[in-house]
């Protein structure tokens, strides 16, 4: 099993073991997405980067992995595999943008 795959499977069984899998429509997994990223603005909002590390790395990483979680559960929503989405993209990008 991927490292992706086993983060799935351990995030599939904290929200089925609430009884959350209800709420998790693509558009509210869409809308969570872009709120976890707005916490994560937060948190260099009026300051340096240096500074928002300095004070604020704990808060950063778990805005991070709120961005992730939704992000892996919004794809396992929609059946698309993680690494095919991003290789594509990232080929799609080296056309646009080439070296
Ligand atoms: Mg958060």
């Amino acid at each position: 099993m991927s490292d992706i795959q086993y983060l799935i499977n351990q995030i599939n069984q904290f929200r089925d073991e609430r009884n959350w899998r209800q709420f998790h429509n693509p558009k509210d997994l869409a809308i969570s997405i872009s709120i976890e990223a707005a916490e994560l603005l937060e948190d260099f909002q009026w300051i340096s980067s240096e500074e928002a590390l300095e004070k604020n790395k704990e808060n950063i990483k778990e805005e991070i992995a709120d961005v992730l979680i939704y992000s892996l559960m919004l794809c396992d929503e929609l059946g698309l595999d993680v690494k095919e989405i991003v290789e594509e993209k990232m080929g799609k990008n080296g056309e646009k943008y080439p070296v």
